[in-house]
């Protein structure tokens, strides 16, 4: 059977890296050397030097290209890194049009250091497709994207951005962290590159901090390995070593939690105290049909609102599973608090327009029995609840 004809789940595990073909050892081997020996003057071998390439990188280059049905695939040493390179294609005089509740980190690189050298930005509500034609302008490069976005997992339909930018002579950036390329596949669907922050799911282990970027079209691979080896931000092979090791659990962690975080999604509709419950598995979301077509599941990230920071702040006191902190795609489940956590560098003003109220908390469903979780839930809501009526 021909590698393209296996489904996704299969070739995480059967690719051309599933042994190594000198000693047939079922892990990729980690090649520490920075430097390689050259046959001669006149020959060089397939290595030169490790900011260029390396097989162990190489490896994982040609995975994720392959899953996200790309022609190259990159991994550098962050998802800001692999986000940060590629917005390096852009010149001064260049001009973006961004989701308005992209990713905080790359919110700052857009309006705090890109600006600095004169590449203007217009965020959009990326689901309102009007809103998207009218913002380009004939400095416009990009179109950048994120569904769902985060974190309020709001939808916007891949195919039609990408046409509308396409129409206009722009490529199509899409942040597929949320979704991996076992939920969906942006370059399939017309985007011109996937970005991945693989410290996320793909990682999965809340181990490695990672990056990763895939296109498909063969010139802008040519531009991208130039930047990945100009800029230097590249993936170290221990790292890389555990974002392979990563892939090969993706497909059942991911199956597993977006089933769990359905059921926890479900319950929370049921809990007086949240008020809002922010999940594209529900067939109430606003994106729900757009997602069903553009992707195979909902994931594993949600976000529900409380009345407000203190019932935020009661609530996260008295939970007891999840880890409060930043992040999320890892095997526990992760409570994060966006207003100061990954929306934090996000001016207080801007994150109320985005409608990142001091209520909402998104929540990364890891592989725990989901009824353990909506348990600690309901305990924590109630004690919650006891609290209002002391005051
Ligand atoms: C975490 C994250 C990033 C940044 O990735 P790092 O690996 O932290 O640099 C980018 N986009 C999204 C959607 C993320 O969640």
């Amino acid at each position: 059977m021909k590698n393209d004809q296996l489904s996704l789940q299969t070739k995480l595990l059967h690719n051309k890296h599933k042994f190594d073909s000198l000693t047939g050892a079922v892990s990729v081997p980690i090649q520490h050397a920075s430097t390689y020996h050259q046959p001669s003057v006149d020959e060089f071998g397939p290595y030169e030097y490790s900011r260029g390439s390396n097989p162990t990188r190489d490896a994982l280059d040609e995975a994720i290209a392959e899953l996200e049905g790309g022609c190259r695939g990159f991994s550098f040493g962050s998802g800001m890194a692999a986000i940060s390179t590629c917005f390096m294609l852009l010149s001064k005089g260049d001009h973006v049009v961004i989701t308005d509740d992209v990713y905080g980190g790359t919110y700052r690189v857009i309006t705090q250091v890109l600006n600095r050298y004169g590449i203007e930005h217009t965020f959009v509500d990326m689901t309102n497709l009007t809103e998207v034609e009218k913002a380009i302008r004939p400095e416009t490069k990009v179109v950048y994207l994120e569904t769902p976005s985060n974190p309020l997992m709001k939808v916007t339909d891949i195919a039609a951005v990408a046409k509308i930018a396409k129409k206009h002579g722009c490529l199509t950036y899409v942040d597929n962290t949320f979704m991996t390329p076992v939920l969906q596949r942006p370059l399939e669907l017309g985007a011109d590159v996937v970005l991945h922050s693989a410290t996320k799911f793909i990682g999965g282990h809340s181990d490695v901090v990672a990056g990763l970027a895939v296109v498909k079209d063969e010139a802008l691979a040519k531009e991208i390995a130039f930047l990945h080896n100009a800029f230097g931000a590249i993936l170290g092979v221990q790292d890389a070593w555990l974002i392979l090791r990563g892939l090969k659990t993706l497909h059942v962690r991911l199956k597993q939690s977006s089933e769990a975080a359905l059921a926890i999604a479900q319950s929370l509709l049921e809990i007086p105290a949240v008020e809002e419950v922010y999940y594209p598995g529900l067939p109430s979301h606003s994106g729900y049909a757009i997602h069903q077509a553009q992707a195979s599941g909902a994931g594993a990230v949600l976000s529900f609102r409380l009345k407000d920071r203190d019932a935020v702040r009661s609530f996260v006191e008295h939970v007891q599973i999840p880890v409060f902190a930043v992040s999320l795609g890892a095997v526990e489940s992760i409570l994060s608090y966006p207003a100061t956590m990954s929306h934090g560098s996000m001016p207080p003003e801007e994150r109320a327009k985005r409608g990142i109220h001091d209520g909402l908390l998104r929540f990364s469903v890891g592989l725990e029995d989901p009824q353990d979780i909506i348990q600690d839930f309901t305990q924590a809501f109630a004690k919650g609840s006891t609290l209002d009526k002391v005051k």
